[in-house]
């Protein structure tokens, strides 16, 4: 009902760059290869998302914005195994609940759905063309929640936000191509080449690229592959170091200290590497079902994972020194 989606948007909708997150995450869990983010005033007057794909089937349209509806799982075994950004059927209800939204979506075969949502209640059905993906316009972000609005920052510091948010799931998923515009103006492009080493030159620049070197690993139960920066290119935050658990965007404390163990000696105080790792393991060992935001991660096996990772770092850059 309208009230536990408002209620439910407190905590999945904080800010336009949570909205932008849930919706780019149901693009990739759709299987798209090309994603594209649209924003006028750091996503408060305008978000729009773009994607190429699997779409949504006429007959479900208007469940994918009730409440716990999820195509994802469907049992509660999969909880436990999961393979998709997204499983909480929580997104699009919280979100349609604070802002006006309008959605076109179409499979490829058949015609397609144009909807549009106000105050969390659709206001029209209709059939559309069948270009296969999701077009997903959201407008005036919290425009009946003043509270929450009053909250926000400057367009800047959202935008900002925002951009984080699209450059770590390019990071994570080079596979795919992104593109952010903001009022117009391109602010990330990436070529779905699935090279992450591409991304980190669109991301961070070339020079950046230039001086990264390459990490590979495995072990019983985990894959680790990424660029680790050489030890001469620092930077003053630990933000720097992107992990990614089977492509999400992962805050890892431990896992974070252990390439900062293999640096140990290397960097100033203060300054950390610039590293991308991307972790793959079985669903079974990660549970991403902490928070809401999914940000954090539990794993069974963590002192493997921690060792294995500083041991490798440890080695590429003992090489480098050779
Ligand atoms: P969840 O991602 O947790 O399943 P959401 O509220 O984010 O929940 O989305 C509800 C459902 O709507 C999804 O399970 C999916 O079936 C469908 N959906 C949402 N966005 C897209 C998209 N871009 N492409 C295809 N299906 C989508
Ligand atoms: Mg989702």
């Amino acid at each position: 009902d309208h009230l536990s989606n408002k209620i439910a948007a407190g905590e999945v909708v904080e800010r336009p760059a949570s909205v932008v997150k849930e919706l780019v995450e149901n693009s990739i869990d759709a299987h798209s290869s090309r994603i594209e983010i649209e924003l006028e005033e750091g996503g408060l007057s305008l978000i729009r998302i773009i994607d190429n794909g699997n779409g949504i089937e006429p007959d479900d349209c208007q469940l994918a914005f009730s409440r716990h509806a999820t195509s994802k799982i469907k049992e509660e075994q999969d909880l436990f195994q999961i393979r998709t950004m997204g499983f909480r059927g929580e997104a699009l209800p919280s979100i349609a609940s604070v802002s006006q939204m309008e959605m076109k979506t179409g499979t490829g075969s058949g015609p397609g759905t144009a909807l549009t949502i106000m105050n969390g209640q659709i206001q029209s059905v209709s059939s559309t063309n069948s270009r296969k993906g999701t077009d997903i316009t959201v407008r005036h972000l919290f425009y009946n929640t003043p509270a929450r609005l009053k909250h926000m920052k400057t367009i800047n510091t959202e935008l900002g936000n925002i951009t984080d948010v699209i450059n770590r799931l390019a990071l994570g998923h080079p596979e795919i191509s992104f593109r952010l515009r903001h009022n117009g103006r391109d602010l990330l492009n990436t070529n779905g080449s699935g090279n992450v080493l591409n991304v980190i030159a669109a991301v961070y620049g070339m020079s950046v690229a230039r001086n990264m070197v390459p990490v590979t690993a495995r072990s019983l139960d985990y894959e680790i592959e990424g660029y680790i920066s050489k030890p001469e290119i620092t930077r003053a935050s630990r933000n720097y170091v992107s992990l990614f658990m089977n492509g999400r965007y992962i805050k890892n404390y431990a896992v974070q200290r252990a390439v900062q163990q293999a640096f140990h000696t290397l960097l100033p105080i203060g300054r950390y590497p610039l590293v991308v790792l991307s972790i793959t393991m079985d669903p079974s060992i990660i549970d991403v079902n902490v928070h809401p935001s999914k940000l954090e991660a539990r794993l069974s096996k963590e002192p493997e994972l921690n060792s294995l990772v500083e041991e490798e770092v440890r080695n590429v850059l003992r090489k480098l020194r050779l």
